[in-house]
C-alpha cells in the first residue's frame, strides 16, 4: 500500500474518530479510528504545525514511515494534510508500553522473555539500518505491545528518524538525555551505532530497572554519558547471566565504530543460543521492583515535560 498525503479531504471524511487518547506526543493527540470503507480499527496521530520547519518535519516522518514496510516496525495506513495540521493513520497497537507490560504482576520477567524482546528490537532496527534509516529516538516508551496477550513488540514514533549516508555527515540536536549516545551530547555525527547505544541502555533497565547514565540533574546526566562510565556492580546484577552482561558491555561503548551492530547483536550468544539452552539463569524470575520505579519516574518526568511544552506553547494552565 503505497500512502500518498491527500490534500482535498481531511480524515474525518474517511474515518470515525474515537474519543478516548491512545497518546500524546509532542505536538498533538493520538486516537482510535475505523475505517469507514472497511470497518477497520485503525490510529490517527494528529501533529499541528505551526512553521515550514514543522511541516518539514511531519512530511519526512510519513516519508520514513512510507519507506519501512516490516512487522515489527509501526505500519502507516494513510495521511491526510490541511492548513494547519497533519493527520497519520496507521495500525492500531493495543498492548501499551513493553515495559508498563513487564511490570505488571502477571508478567514474570526473565532473562529469556528480555531475550526474545530485545531480538524483535533488533530485529526492527536492523531492517530500519538496511534502509539507511537512523530511529535516533529509541527508549522505552517508544516499543508498544502489539496486543494485551502475546509478546510480540512494535517499534514507533519515526519523527526524529533521519535518512543516512555514509558519505555525509549527520549531525541532530534533539533526543531524551537518559538514552542519548555520547556523540548526540557531544554533538558529533552520528551512525547507525548511535541506535545501538541506546538499544543497550534500554537492555540495560529492562534488566535491573536501573538506568546507567541517570544523574541527580539534567547536566550530570549528560556529564555521565560523556564520560560513559558505567558498570554492573549494583546488586540487581547478580544473578544476570555473563552473555546478558557481554552483549550490553559491546553496545556501551563510547567510540561508536567499536559497538556491535544489530546484525552482530542478532549473532550475539545472549540473543542466539537462547531458545535451545533454557539454563536455570536464563529462567530465573528478575524482580520488577526497580523497573517500576523506573516506569513512574520516566511517567512523571514526561508529564512535567508535556506540561511545559504547553506552557511555551501559551496555553494556560490552570
Ligand atoms: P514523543 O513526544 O514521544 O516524541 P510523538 O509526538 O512523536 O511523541 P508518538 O510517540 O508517535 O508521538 O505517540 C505518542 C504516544 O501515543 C505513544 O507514546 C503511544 O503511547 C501512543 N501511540 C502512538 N501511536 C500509537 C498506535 N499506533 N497505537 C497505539 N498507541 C499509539
Amino acid at each position: 500500500r503505497y500512502v500518498t498525503v491527500k490534500k482535498s479531504k481531511w480524515v474525518t471524511d474517511e474515518y470515525d474518530i474515537h474519543n478516548n487518547l491512545l497518546g500524546r506526543g509532542k505536538f498533538g493527540e493520538v486516537k482510535p479510528c475505523r475505517e469507514k470503507r472497511s470497518g477497520r480499527q485503525l490510529a490517527a496521530k494528529f501533529i499541528e504545525f505551526s512553521g515550514p520547519q514543522e511541516r518539514k518535519d511531519v512530511t519526512n516522518e510519513v516519508e520514513v514511515m512510507r519507506s519501512l514496510q516490516h512487522p515489527r516496525l509501526l505500519q502507516i495506513y494513510d495521511a491526510f494534510e490541511n492548513k494547519s495540521a497533519f493527520c497519520i493513520v496507521t495500525e492500531l497497537v493495543t498492548g501499551g508500553e513493553l515495559f508498563e507490560r513487564v511490570i505488571n504482576d502477571d508478567f514474570v520477567l526473565t532473562e529469556k522473555a528480555s531475550v526474545m524482546f530485545m531480538r524483535q528490537i533488533c530485529d526492527g532496527v536492523s531492517f530500519m539500518h538496511s534502509r539507511h534509516i537512523l530511529h535516533l529516538d529509541m527508549k522505552p516508551e517508544n516499543i508498544l505491545c502489539l496486543s494485551r496477550q502475546g509478546n510480540r513488540i512494535k517499534i514507533i514514533d519515526f519523527g526524529l528518524a533521519r535518512k543516512y549516508n555514509p558519505k555525509s555527515e549527520l549531525k541532530i540536536l534533539f533526543g531524551t538525555p537518559e538514552f542519548m549516545a555520547p556523540e548526540v551530547v557531544n554533538f558529533d555525527p552520528v551512525y547507525p551505532s548511535t541506535d545501538m547505544w541506546s538499544i543497550g541502555v534500554i537492555c540495560y533497565i529492562l534488566l535491573s530497572g536501573l538506568s546507567p547514565f541517570q544523574g541527580t540533574t539534567e547536566p550530570e546526566t549528560l556529564c555521565n554519558i560523556t564520560t560513559a562510565k558505567w558498570d554492573f556492580s549494583a546488586e540487581e546484577f547478580e544473578c544476570i547471566s555473563s552473555d546478558a552482561k557481554d552483549f550490553i558491555s559491546n553496545l556501551l561503548i563510547k567510540d561508536p565504530s567499536k559497538r556491535m551492530s544489530c546484525r552482530e547483536c542478532l549473532d550475539h550468544k545472549w540473543l542466539r543460543k537462547q531458545i535451545q539452552r533454557a539454563t536455570k539463569a536464563v529462567q530465573r524470575t528478575l524482580s520488577t521492583k526497580r523497573l517500576r520505579k523506573f516506569v513512574y519516574r520516566r511517567k512523571w518526568q514526561r508529564a512535567v515535560n508535556a506540561m511545559l511544552a504547553l506552557k511555551r506553547m501559551g496555553v494556560d494552565l490552570v
